[in-house]
């Protein structure tokens, strides 16, 4: 089947190149899909569009967004099926993993949708001693237009984070799609105007980097990009032109720790599942493992076992889709063959497991730390797997990472205290990637991982500019503020600084 844009998007004949993307299942290399590939100036005018849009979007308060916003949350629930096809024609990703995608990608949109008001509208906040005879208050205003940059190894989930809380707080959104997953940002945007018919409240550019670029100079008034660490420098110093400001989620190099008491089944379940569902291709994904060498023998053992049974292909059944993005490949090879050249030992696949556009499972072990099987986002079913001492070293070499996206810890008496001694945003204990799936808790990184957050409160007020208005209610006894005060109106307020704040 074929696709082409839609209400949506800017209608195909505006575009000076019109259908010249193709959207390719990676499977088969077969064509699914043609998308326009916006300019400068249709991404410009899509922007400009979305901001009279986004007047009458914010006007229609939270009630009136929620009742719009639960709508398309219907929608998607119904047509869940068509939307999973779609993803799993696009990514190559086995339909379940879809469908996951998607379980995750409606909580997220209900709980935008049911806490906006709450936590973004106006409210009283005390004024203080000093200026007790005022009354203060703090709301949460929608910044306009919010352009959103996506990846497309997860083409819904992703870039919802930002789509469905900035949508939720007032703000129209203009979508780039990645280039390899058109179909799923169309697709999104055109079930919301079938619930939104007024305005073109979300719109969607499609086309290559240049018309990511051309959205970070549009004029949006925030831009909130999930990609690589270099493409998160570039679109940051693109938007530094304008002094747009920005939310940048990047890559990672995730580490699991296990602990001496840990569940060691549990924990290697976790592991295999962590490093190699979605082929790798997870920005919180499983990279590298510290084992306590008391229990890494069992724990090898284990992981080998279920990494082994994992099956990579196109066909109904595939434990492991491809890869998405044809030049990873290379990219997963290099890392297998630099550490296997520095003495790394392959327990499970090795070079051979690298059949492009597949890779099977490959665990390392005994990795050098130098390695970029280390060091490097390899986005692939790799995972390493170093012995340590205790987890005093564990800790040491996870946080030894220019990234600090997420990580995780198997322990049954310290896992709360061990997660937060690492440097990373987001931790699960006894459990790897569950943070993602509870919409109140924010999801973002620090370092080479970007910064800013999506999901929960902290994701609301992302998309919000937060407005301080204070009324003064009668006056006070002391008015310091003004020429005509008192020749010791200065003091006296000194001396009641010195009883409430000196002792
Ligand atoms: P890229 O950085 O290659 O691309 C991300 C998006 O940026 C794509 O839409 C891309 O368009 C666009 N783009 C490319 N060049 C520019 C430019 N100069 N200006 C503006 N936009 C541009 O990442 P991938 O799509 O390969 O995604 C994988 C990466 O995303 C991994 O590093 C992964 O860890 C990270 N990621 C991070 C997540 C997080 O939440 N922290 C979640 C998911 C993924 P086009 O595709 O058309 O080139």
């Amino acid at each position: 089947m074929t696709r082409t844009t839609s209400q949506s998007t800017p209608a195909p004949q505006e575009s000076e190149n019109s259908d010249k993307l193709l959207s390719l299942d990676p499977r088969t290399g077969e064509v699914v899909g043609r998308y326009p590939v916006h300019g400068a100036e249709e991404v410009t005018d899509a922007v400009r569009r979305a901001r009279e849009a986004g007047q009458w979007w914010a006007g229609l308060g939270f009630a009136g967004r929620k009742q719009r916003l639960d709508a398309w949350r219907r929608r998607l629930v119904r047509r869940l099926p068509e939307l999973a096809n779609l993803i799993s024609t696009e990514t190559g990703k086995p339909i379940d993993d879809a469908r996951l995608e998607l379980v995750l990608v409606v909580d997220h949109l209900h709980w935008a949708a049911h806490h906006a008001e709450r936590v973004l509208r106006r409210r009283r906040v005390s004024p203080g001693l000093l200026m007790y005879n005022h009354a203060a208050t703090l709301e949460y205003q929608p910044l306009g237009v919010v352009g959103v940059i996506g990846p497309w190894n997860y083409p819904a989930f992703t870039p919802m984070g930002s789509i469905a809380y900035a949508l939720a707080a007032g703000n129209a959104v203009v979508f780039k799609p990645s280039e390899y997953t058109p179909g799923v940002g169309t697709w999104l945007a055109d079930t919301f105007a079938e619930v939104v018919p007024e305005h073109p409240v979300f719109r969607v550019v499609t086309g290559y980097g240049e018309t990511g670029a051309a959205l970070c100079r549009s004029g949006v008034d925030k831009l909130a990009f999930t990609g690589s660490t270099a493409t998160g420098k570039r679109v940051m110093a693109a938007c530094a032109e304008t002094l747009t400001p920005v939310l940048v989620e990047c890559g990672g190099k995730d580490a699991l720790i296990v602990d001496a008491d840990a569940d060691l089944e549990a924990a290697a379940d976790a592991a295999v599942w962590g490093g190699m569902a979605n082929a790798g291709q997870t920005c919180v994904g499983v990279e590298r493992v510290y084992v306590v060498d008391a229990v890494a023998d069992r724990f090898l053992d284990l992981v080998a076992q279920r990494a082994r049974r994992l099956r990579a292909g196109g066909q109904d059944g595939a434990d492991l889709g491809p890869i998405t993005m044809p030049s990873q490949v290379d990219v997963i090879r290099g890392h297998i063959q630099a550490a296997l050249d520095a003495g790394a030992r392959a327990v499970v696949g090795g070079l051979d497991s690298v059949r492009a556009p597949y890779v099977e499972p490959v665990v390392l072990t005994d990795v050098p730390e130098d390695c970029a099987a280390v060091r490097d986002e390899t986005f692939g079913p790799t995972i390493t797997v170093n012995r340590v001492r205790d987890v005093a070293e564990a800790l040491r070499l996870a946080n030894g990472t220019r990234y600090g996206l997420a990580a995780a810890v198997f322990s049954r008496s310290r896992g709360e205290e061990l997660a937060r001694r690492l440097r990373a945003g987001m931790v699960s204990v006894n459990s790897v990637i569950s943070f993602a799936a509870v919409p109140a808790l924010p999801f973002g990184g620090v370092g080479d991982s970007g910064f800013g957050r999506i999901h929960g409160e902290d994701g609301l007020r992302e998309f919000a500019r937060p407005q301080a208005v204070t009324r003064r209610r009668f006056g006070a006894l002391l008015e310091p503020m003004s020429f005509s005060r008192g020749t010791h109106t200065v003091r006296q307020l000194l001396r009641l600084v010195r009883l409430r704040y000196g002792r």
